[in-house]
């Protein structure tokens, strides 16, 4: 066992305080990582602050982890001492149903192990990336291409992963015209993405605010949906939207904007329950569907798809001390695009 820095948070919605975890000792397959940086998706705030339902405290949230391997097991093979590995949201599963044999260890038959906020098969509370190691089987590894800084690498982990496998299986690509809804850290992600796919990108955001930023990130339309009228003249426009807003919305709006036989993929996660007219999908034969983050294999794919189309994520890196502080600010909509934090900053408690 090691003592290491962490963020945790103690009971729901408290704030996050610097305190110390264990890390377990390596086993045949693990590799110690020495993190550097750690995104802050808003999935980590909707856990810290209990909005998806009964959480484990105290909390080390933390799911972009990017940093450096500092020591193998001995049965390691696929890292070696001093590589750049990133972790995401999953840090075991079974390795055996018919999901991890495709691929899709997120939807494991036994259960996927999260990051955090959940229980390893030996029983153990797993605790995130807020934190200067992790302690995970090189099978959760992903090596993180050179070309990519690994603080703009770290929200790859999550944002870039979970957007990237909508994309790709509603086929994102030249020709596809595909809006977003939502630039936050997911949203400018897909953008990215999606441009570097080839796709023709409209970005739909509740004002004008971000439309400078929006069409530098490569979108060619950027329409506020505080304008009824400009909503109004996208029906029928998109063969893919990707819905990452974190709050509840009028989703039939949206599916009007679909073109037949288009999907609207939903990623957000707020808690309330939808409305949704069962002729805003019949109509067109549109589909509604989800999508949840994306398998190791399409991971490491989505990494080295970034490294070729030099996508990194657009991000303020903060000091420990100022995390609470971001939290406020991610909820307000104030983030350009994504929280990153230095995880040295973090104070020996
Ligand atoms: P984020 O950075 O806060 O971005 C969310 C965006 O939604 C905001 O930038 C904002 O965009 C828009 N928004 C926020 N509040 C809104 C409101 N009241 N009405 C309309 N729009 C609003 O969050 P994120 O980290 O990208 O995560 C987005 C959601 O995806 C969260 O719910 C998260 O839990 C979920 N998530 C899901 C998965 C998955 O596997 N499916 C993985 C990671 C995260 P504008 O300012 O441009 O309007
Ligand atoms: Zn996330």
């Amino acid at each position: 066992m090691t003592r290491v820095a962490a963020l945790s948070t103690p009971s729901a919605g408290a704030p996050l305080e610097p305190t110390s975890i264990e890390s377990r000792a390596l086993r045949d397959d693990d590799v110690r990582i020495d993190i550097k940086f750690a995104g802050i998706c808003h999935s980590d705030i909707h856990q810290v602050r209990e909005e998806w339902g009964t959480a484990i405290f105290p909390m080390v949230p933390g799911h972009e982890i990017a940093g450096i391997v500092a020591e193998v097991g001995p049965g390691v093979t696929k890292h070696q001492v001093g590589d750049r590995v990133g972790v995401g949201c999953l840090v075991d599963s079974c390795g055996e149903c018919e999901f991890c044999k495709d691929g899709e260890e997120q939807f494991c038959a036994k259960g996927s192990v999260p990051t955090y906020n959940g229980e390893g098969y030996d029983g153990e509370k797993t605790m995130g990336g807020y934190s200067q190691q992790v302690v995970v089987s090189e099978r959760f590894a992903l090596s993180i291409p050179e070309g990519i800084a690994l603080d703009v690498a770290a929200p790859l982990l999550c944002a870039g992963i979970t957007t990237y496998t909508p994309l790709k299986r509603w086929g994102a690509g030249p020709g596809a015209k595909v809006a977003v809804i939502g630039l936050g850290g997911l949203g400018h992600m897909a953008v990215k993405i999606a441009v570097a796919m080839g796709a023709e990108v409209t970005v739909l955001s509740r004002t004008l605010d971000k439309k400078d930023d929006g069409l530098a990130l490569g979108a060619t339309n950027y329409i506020a949906t505080n304008d009824d009228a400009a909503l109004k003249d996208l029906r029928s426009s998109f063969d893919i939207i990707i819905n990452t807003v974190s709050a509840n919305l009028q989703i039939d709006t949206y599916l009007a904007m679909l073109r037949p036989l288009g999907a609207l993929a939903n990623v957000g996660l707020p808690s309330d329950a939808w409305q949704v007219a069962p002729g805003s999908i019949v109509n067109g034969s549109r589909v509604l569907a989800g999508s949840n983050i994306g398998g190791i294999a399409a991971t490491q794919e989505m990494l080295d798809f970034c490294a070729e189309h030099h996508i990194g994520a657009t991000i303020e890196t903060i000091s420990a001390d100022r995390v609470n502080e971001a939290y406020d600010r991610v909820v307000e909509g104030d983030v350009r695009y994504r929280f990153v934090i230095d995880t040295a900053t973090i104070p020996a408690a």
